[in-house]
């Protein structure tokens, strides 16, 4: 299911909520395109993109935090709409999708030195039929076949933006989730098959050891900074702001919850007294792929403490956030030896972290 777990995948469920999520976002966008006369549409449209279409418009990354969410939607949307051909004069031959078939809804051949621009171009005189001498000199075969088939409305009627994923053309949030969906299976097919062995390696790291496979999964999403922070849900629009709610100071990454954070340096500090964990210049943020790189750094037991301190520091964040638990660093620093020693324990009975099968004792303490 979905990537292999060396490639960076989960390995057992996608990641239902997040495509979910994408997937409504996916229609407000769709709103815009479809109801371009509602008041919503005309106000995002004088403000943001006064010239030219949704579709095309560019946003600046300081957009405001609306804007950023139906932007997230957008890209999703991009994926599944379809031009349908009225009079043509509104699509660009070689840069829109409009060729309605189960690969590329983009024209494959190369431009060449063709100058013709917008698929009107390609019509008969009285615009009511393809130019059919045209097509097989502009397109390679499969290109000239597929477009021959599409139908020109026999009255003048204008181009409009359909969804391709469903028959009558309409947006659905079910079959936007099961594109996002479709695009994420279709990326862990291709990283299964051509990740870097060198990547390969890092992403076990983040699957192996002796810790329970809770604290793994947890370090997975970390990796792939796809945990709930304030920056991701800031960003989809479910908070206000994107500062860190513990120390007020600076925006909420998971980098920052787990790493940065006074309260996750605390926990580090304390936890050091009774751990053997990599130097703080490990800790550093290296880009997006910091996890990866520390783990790699790490001898088996550092990388299993890590793991474990990470997991526990995100818990403890969460705890404050949310006043769902205990958040004090004493209390954080004794479930973590506690879990250690069970660890330890288990380990040393000849079972592994999670109950079953042997694994050798990396937990000395
Ligand atoms: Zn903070």
């Amino acid at each position: 299911m979905t990537q292999k777990k060396c490639c960076g995948g989960l390995g057992f469920k996608d990641l239902r909520l997040f495509n979910v999520n994408q997937a409504m976002l996916a229609r407000q966008a769709w709103c815009l395109i479809h109801s371009p006369d509602s008041l919503c549409a005309r106000i995002v449209k004088a403000k943001y993109f006064p010239r030219g279409n949704l579709v095309d418009t560019a946003f600046c990354s300081k957009a405001s935090a609306t804007w950023q969410s139906i932007m997230y939607g957008l890209e999703l949307l991009k994926q599944g709409i379809i031009w349908r051909v009225g009079n043509g004069t509104q699509i660009r031959i070689w840069r829109d999708p409009w060729i309605p078939r189960e690969l590329s809804l983009k024209v494959t051949s190369r431009q060449g030195r063709c100058h013709l621009r917008w698929v009107s171009e390609l019509l008969d005189i009285d615009g009511r039929g393809w130019d059919l001498n045209k097509l097989p000199q502009i397109f390679n075969l499969a290109d000239a076949e597929e477009i021959a088939k599409i139908k020109i409305p026999t009255r003048a009627k204008d181009d409009f933006i359909a969804w391709h994923a469903e028959k009558n053309g309409m947006f659905s949030v079910r079959s936007a989730y099961n594109l996002a969906l479709k695009i994420k299976l279709g990326q862990g097919v291709q990283a299964s098959s051509s990740a870097p062995t060198g990547e390969r390696k890092l992403w076990q790291r983040v699957w192996s050891g002796h810790v329970p496979s809770k604290v793994n999964v947890f370090i997975w999403k970390l990796a792939k900074d796809i945990l709930p922070t304030r920056r991701a849900k800031f960003i989809r629009r479910l908070e206000p702001s994107d500062t860190c709610p513990l120390c007020d100071r600076e925006t909420e990454t998971s980098y920052h919850a787990t790493v940065t954070c006074p309260r996750a340096q605390g926990l580090r500090i304390a936890i050091r007294e009774y751990w053997q964990l990599p130097d703080e210049e490990q800790f550093r943020y290296t880009g997006p792929d910091w996890l990866l790189l520390l783990l790699d750094q790490c001898s088996d037991t550092e990388r299993d403490l890590t793991k474990l301190l990470l997991w526990k520091t995100w818990s403890v964040h969460n705890h404050i956030t949310h006043q769902t638990g205990p958040t004090s660093i004493s209390e954080a620093v004794h479930g973590l030896l506690s879990m250690q020693a069970t660890l330890v324990e288990i380990l040393s009975s000849g079972g592994d972290a999670n109950g079953k099968g042997k694994a050798p004792c990396s937990w000395s303490g």
